[in-house]
């Protein structure tokens, strides 16, 4: 065993780190360090080689990676791994029958993954819609939106216990029935606090809306209950959307598209964030590389080194397909399904930084091609490891009448790719959130238990020293402003390299998603960031791009819209 070396890590890593990551014993003391919680992790993950000479191996290049910070695992298993419940997923999509039997078997399911911290996305479109007939009682079904109240609640109270606030998504289909009242559940009953909800959207709703058409709803049970104009449905939704930031959209018939593997099933929705769209009772662990721990210095300035990402790629597909054999799920039926066909989440965080070290605007085509270089390596790298372990391990059991085989793919994983939002694994590693520009120069973070932490862009503050500009003054000014941009006596050059996140506009927010989304062939969680006085149109507008820009989703939030806003300027725009 090398020499124990404690991590570097940011005040606020390590505070987070303290409160719910670290193990403590029945008196809730804590008993490891950060180091301890690393090893914990790289020990169970090398676990899982044949001979002992290469577990060790293993185990030590996997602790070197994470104790540099180089790349992390996502929250579950860092709390997990190692422990008795061994639970290491972050993603589950679960189904609901139109069943009592279903409706709270599917609850139970959910409990025991909540208890472990993971987090799950529900289909409720199979459920029959409010005021159809129960032929047992003969009386009428109370709807989705009721039962999606009886979740968020349970979802609520599990999660109490647990290391997490709870995430949950609830996805319906466009012409499920109740679709107007699901568009307005989480405005009209403000308890719901822990579903975030979704629209599953079809190509047929796009074209009705196009050319201005009617569009029926139909119920679960098979027939059309009535026709809508299409786009009065479109209209609510971005309405909706505006006023709140939900629903968001998911674009099934192109998820479905990309289903790896269809002799599965349909894929009807995703997890939490939706950056794992699959078929009901699957699941999946992820892990994001830390681009900016990737950089290298050169004549005074960086460039990003790409042997380095090319063997942090292959570790990292490794140490996930370990993962999955180290892994004990809740449930028989995720177990197998998992088995059969083994999914790993590889994403990245981190982005803006390395956009704004190698001196590219996040919005410009230059910046969106770094991007996409780096998406379609990272695809080609992870798809080669893959396929180096389905040459060592074997393809994946499902593989037989996959997408892959109908490819000639062999791959030891069903699904590669998915760029998670990293929100609690970036500030371990203290970067910045995926593919997310900046929020702003300068602002408060709010952590679980309601405190609040200030912080600036270290790499702005950094420049501003080199330049001798950084005042009190200045300081004041970016915390009011949110943005460089107006700011009087901030060289252009720099303005134009550091752009924040309400600096973007939604169709560059949209399209730097859109060159990544390329080459991911899960989903990409991103949020299209709009000032508080944007439109219901401009909401429009930004989700009609990201359908015709091919996107698997779309999530906008307009500022100041929600409460429970985690990041925020002292002043909103
Ligand atoms: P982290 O940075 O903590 O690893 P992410 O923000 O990248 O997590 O989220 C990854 C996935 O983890 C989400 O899509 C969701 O499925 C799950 N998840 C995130 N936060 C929670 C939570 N509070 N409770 C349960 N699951 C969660």
């Amino acid at each position: 065993m090398k020499e124990r070396r404690e991590p570097c890590l940011s005040p606020l890593a390590l505070k987070i780190l303290e409160e719910r990551y670290l193990l403590r014993d029945k008196e809730r003391h804590v008993i490891e360090t950060p180091y301890d919680m690393y090893r914990r992790v790289a020990e169970t993950m090398g676990g899982q080689e044949k001979a002992p000479a290469e577990q060790k191996e293993w185990t030590e290049r996997f602790l070197e990676g994470l104790l540099n910070l180089e790349w992390s695992p996502a929250s579950p298993c860092l709390m997990n791994a190692g422990t008795p419940l061994q639970q290491l997923s972050a993603c589950f999509v679960l189904d609901i029958e139109d069943s009592m039997e279903s409706i709270f078997t599917t609850l139970k399911d959910a409990a025991l993954i909540y208890k472990t911290g993971g987090g799950v996305g529900f289909h409720f479109g199979k459920l029959r819609e409010r005021g159809a007939l129960v032929s047992t009682t003969k009386g009428y079904s109370s709807g989705t939106v009721a039962w999606l109240k009886v979740y968020d609640t349970a979802v609520e109270a599990i999660a109490q216990g647990g290391k997490r606030r709870g995430a949950a998504l609830g996805v319906l289909p466009v012409h499920h029935p109740d679709i107007l009242s699901w568009i307005k559940a989480k405005a009209i009953d403000r308890e719901i606090t822990n579903f975030n909800l979704s629209v599953a959207i079809t190509d047929e709703f796009i074209r009705a809306v196009d050319r201005d058409e009617y569009f029926t709803l139909s119920s679960p049970l098979g027939h059309s209950v009535r026709q809508i104009p299409a786009r009065e449905l479109w209209n609510e939704l971005c309405y909706q959307a505006w006023s709140t930031g939900e629903p968001g959209l998911f674009f099934i018939d192109r998820a479905n598209r990309d289903n790896p593997n269809p002799h599965f099933g349909r894929i009807y929705g995703g997890n939490p964030c939706s950056e794992f769209l699959a078929v009901p009772y699957s699941s999946c662990n992820l892990a994001s590389i830390n681009l900016e721990k990737h950089l290298r210095k050169l004549n005074g300035g960086w460039e990003f080194d790409w042997e380095k990402f090319r063997t942090t790629i292959h570790t990292v597909v490794r140490f996930l397909d370990n993962m999955i054999d180290a892994n004990v799920l809740p449930l028989p039926k995720l177990q197998e399904m998992a088995l059969a066909t083994r999914p790993i989440g590889l994403g990245f965080m981190g982005l803006a930084r390395v956009l704004k070290a190698l001196e590219l605007g996040y919005h410009t085509g230059e910046g969106r091609s770094f991007a996409q270089s780096m998406a379609s390596f990272l695809r080609q790298e992870a798809e080669a490891a893959s396929r180096a372990l389905a040459g060592e391990r074997g393809v994946y059991p499902a593989w037989s009448g996959s997408l892959w085989e109908k490819k000639g793919v062999r791959l030891r994983h069903s699904n590669l790719l998915s760029i998670a939002p990293t929100g609690t694994i970036a500030t371990l590693t203290n970067t910045s959130w995926s593919l997310e520009p900046e929020f702003a120069p300068v602002y408060q973070r709010r952590i679980l238990g309601g405190k609040v932490f200030w912080e600036m862009d270290p790499q702005l503050e950094e420049k501003l020293k080199e330049l001798d500009l950084d005042t009190p003054e200045l300081r004041q000014e970016l915390e009011k402003k949110g943005s460089i941009q107006e700011i009087k006596g901030i060289p252009q050059e720099i303005k134009n390299v550091f752009v924040y996140s309400l600096d973007i506009k939604p169709a560059d927010h949209l399209k730097m998603q859109a060159v990544i989304q390329e080459y991911v062939d899960g989903a990409i969680s991103k949020t299209i960031n709009l000032p508080a006085s944007a439109t219901v149109a401009e909401v429009a507008k930004a989700y009609r791009l990201a359908y015709d820009l091919g996107l698997k989703g779309c999530t906008v939030y307009r500022q100041g819209t929600r409460l429970d806003q985690v990041l925020s300027l002292t002043k909103t725009k």
